[in-house]
């Protein structure tokens, strides 16, 4: 037990409060401070340590302060330091507190923040939902059904503008389209009103499927007042061919979505009229209503009944044309692999042109009807078409024994001539069959083959029908072919002459050459002039041919004589002119320059002219022959006595060679008809000086015979073939 005493210590004045406390005792430095420290409460604690009070010094600077009270967020410390009689710190008393309250009151604070927080954003989640809901989505939609109004009109909208100016511009526009569509609006029901009360459209109109208004144009078109149609259903005005109008079948169609048809309306008088209907269902009335627009088409019916008939058939003949007869004989083919027989019925009316020419055209018209009508007779289940002028075709089905034995009764009838407007015409009908049998290909190739029969028949039997056989469409084909390549031909200059000699008949000298054309044909090889001499003719080539020949020919010549310049025997040149040639106006010319060109000497060069052209106008063909002749060349006569001259042509032309035909020479071992007249005509020939020339001779009895009637020359396969221009140097190079 120890006694410690306390007495308080003030300044002098004794006015301020105390500044501490003096603690005295006895030995009560022994006891410092390890009793204090017991007596201590708990969160006191004596620093007696130099240490940890220097480090309180530094810290809180007790030194000048003892009192001094720290404060943290934790608690209140309060350091009061402790000195001895001298003054000087034995200790520093460290108090604590802990700041009890201080610590509540924060946390209080920010429990309060954190719930403000969540109540703000919960109000304010609130508030946005509400808005969004109840006024945002109605504004967007507000905007949009603006828009909608607007439709596709052109608007500025600009990005940077916010929603209220971008509506204000809207609404804006919306007023102004309005404006626009009231405009519109006005200017639609004028035209309705006039299409209404027009003539043009008939205006039905249908509530409850019963007829409650008509407008004047239908009362026009189908002739009736308008009570006689009001409450009527549209049975009244129904044509009775139709099934469209009847009025169940009619809104069945409209539910399908079908609101234009055509239709047969019947009028007042009972009679029907073509009308196309176009319906409109009216959506705003309570009831069902249904405004038909009917329109007469009567007329372009008809019209397009004309177009068809136009472009199906000939005009002329009522017959089809050629592009649907095309399509008919394609048919056939069709049904051709279904085991069906048919066959191609040829015709071609070969004076038919003639007649164009000389009686003109009504006439021409005539004859093609009285044909066309004809072949309905004889044929009236099958197509009949006309594909050109004077060519008509039959796609012929059945047996092909019957259809041949119609197509000669055809024949049979145009045999002799008709009689139409008072005339007598021969309409030179000829006719060809070409049976399925035959691989041809199209269209064309009939035609071809048909014509090519036709125009190729011998003319004793050329009024009967030609039944075409394989080999001969074949032939046709190649035809048909060499009339497409004869154009290059010529210009390719593949056309050539080859050289047939004429010998003197007494002696077999040579006296000359006859110049053939021979055309060497890459695909067909060498092509008889036969053959390719009308094609050129129908092509009218046959001038360009007829000169190159000549130039060859005369050129051939000159090359002969200068190879033959021993020989002093002058030899001459055979041409065969066609008829064309021989009236072209340049004829005189060419010739002239080509005997300049070659040196020709007078008599050189001879002509050899057909009977054909000695049938034109005579004073023509003199003049003609004159100036011709007057250029130092002979013209001989080919092939006499087969065509219509007669001795006559023999003095009235200014002839100078007669060549004797082949068929006669033929006729020269068995025919005495032809022996008598072969020495008539060489006997004739020879009083009015003209030379004689027997062609085709083939055989020494032919030529013996030929030298005791003293004809002079002779060209035939006896003596020699036609020979290339080489081979023509090299036999008679050789002597
Ligand atoms: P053409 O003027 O009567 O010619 C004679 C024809 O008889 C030639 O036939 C000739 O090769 C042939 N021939 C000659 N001797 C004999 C013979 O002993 N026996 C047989 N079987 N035939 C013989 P080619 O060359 O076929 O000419 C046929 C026709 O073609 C010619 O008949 C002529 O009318 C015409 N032709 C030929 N070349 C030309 C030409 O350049 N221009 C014109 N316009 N027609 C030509
Ligand atoms: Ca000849
Ligand atoms: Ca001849």
């Amino acid at each position: 037990m120890w006694i410690i005493s306390m007495t308080p210590v003030r300044d002098s004045s004794g006015e301020s409060e105390t500044v501490g406390w003096m603690l005295w005792g006895q030995q009560l430095t022994r006891t410092f401070p390890s009793l204090y420290q017991d007596l201590l409460m708990a969160q006191s604690q004596l620093l007696t340590d130099p240490n940890a009070m220097s480090g309180v010094h530094e810290a809180f600077g007790v030194d000048d302060n003892p009192h001094s009270i720290f404060r943290s967020n934790q608690e209140l410390v309060h350091y009061a330091s402790i000195r001895d009689m001298t003054g000087s710190e034995v200790a520093i008393l460290k108090t604590w507190e802990p700041r009890l309250y201080y610590q509540k009151g924060e946390h209080v604070f920010y429990y309060l923040i954190i719930s403000m927080l969540v109540v703000t954003s919960f109000i304010s989640m609130v508030v946005f939902w509400l808005f969004r809901d109840k006024v945002g989505k109605r504004f967007i939609s507000f905007e949009q059904n603006i828009q909608d109004l607007l439709g596709g009109m052109p608007q500025h909208s600009d990005n940077k503008q916010d929603e209220f100016e971008r509506i204000t511009q809207l609404v804006e526009s919306l007023a102004l389209s309005s404006n626009q569509a009231q405009d519109q609006l006005k200017a639609t029901l004028q035209k309705f009103e006039a299409l209404y009360h027009g003539q043009s459209v008939g205006m039905i109109l249908l509530s409850d499927r019963v007829i409650a208004d008509v407008n004047p144009a239908t009362l026009e078109l189908l002739g009736y007042q308008r009570e006689e149609l009001i409450g009527k259903t549209l049975d009244a005005i129904c044509g009775t061919s139709n099934a469209e109008c009847a009025v169940d079948q009619f809104f069945v169609m409209l539910a399908n979505g079908q609101n234009k048809f055509d239709t047969f309306m019947q009028r007042s008088d009972l009679s029907e009229i073509a009308c196309s209907v176009e319906a409109t269902l009216l959506q705003d009335s309570d009831t069902s209503s249904v405004m038909l627009a009917v329109q007469d088409i009567s007329e372009q019916k008809q019209q397009a009944e004309l177009i068809q008939t136009l472009t199906q058939y000939d005009p002329i003949s009522g017959l089809l044309n050629r592009p649907t007869l095309i399509e008919s004989v394609r048919g056939l083919f069709r049904n051709q692999s279904d085991g069906h027989e048919f066959s191609i019925m040829y015709f071609n009316a070969t004076r038919l042109k003639e007649i164009d020419e000389v009686y003109g055209h009504e006439l021409y018209d005539a004859c093609v009807r009285h044909i066309a009508d004809s072949l309905k007779r004889y044929f009236s289940r099958e197509e009949v078409g006309r594909i050109s002028e004077s060519e008509f075709v039959v796609c012929c089905t059945g047996p092909i024994g019957r259809v041949e034995r119609m197509g000669n009764h055809i024949l049979a009838a145009y045999r002799a001539k008709i009689s139409l407007a008072d005339m007598e015409l021969d309409l030179g009908l000829k006719g060809a069959l070409l049976p399925s049998s035959i691989d041809f290909e199209n269209f064309e190739n009939i035609a071809h083959c048909g014509y090519y029969t036709v125009m190729n028949r011998n003319p004793s039997v050329a009024n009967q029908l030609t039944v075409v056989t394989p080999e001969q469409f074949e032939r046709t084909q190649e035809a048909q072919i060499l009339n497409r390549d004869i154009v290059a031909a010529l210009k390719n200059r593949e056309i050539i002459a080859h050289y047939q000699p004429i010998v003197k008949a007494a002696s077999g000298q040579l006296v000359g050459f006859e110049a053939l054309a021979r055309w060497k044909h890459p695909q067909f090889g060498m092509v008889s002039p036969a053959v390719f001499v009308p094609l050129a003719e129908q092509r009218k080539l046959i001038v360009e041919l007829g000169e190159q020949i000549l130039d060859q020919a005369c050129e051939f010549l000159q090359t002969f004589q200068q190879a033959q310049a021993h020989n002093k025997q002058m030899v001459s040149i055979h041409v065969n002119i066609s008829s064309p040639h021989f009236y072209h106006s340049s004829l005189v010319d060419t010739l002239r320059k080509v005997i300049e060109q070659y040196q020709l000497a007078a008599g050189q060069l001879v002509l050899e002219l057909t009977e054909s052209i000695l049938m034109g106008v005579e004073e023509e063909t003199l003049q003609r022959m004159d100036a011709i002749k007057a250029l130092g060349v002979q013209l001989a006569l080919d092939d006499f006595g087969t065509g219509y001259s007669s001795f006559s042509s023999l003095c009235n032309f200014p002839l100078d060679i007669v060549k004797l035909d082949k068929s006669y020479i033929d006729g020269l071992d068995t025919n005495e008809k032809a022996k008598s007249l072969i020495r008539n005509i060489i006997s004739m020939s020879q009083e009015l000086g003209l030379t004689t020339v027997a062609e085709g001779v083939e055989n020494a009895s032919q030529l013996r015979k030929l030298n005791v009637w003293n004809v002079d020359e002779i060209q035939g396969y006896y003596f020699y073939k036609p020979m290339d221009a080489a081979l023509a140097l090299e036999t008679f190079q050789r002597g």
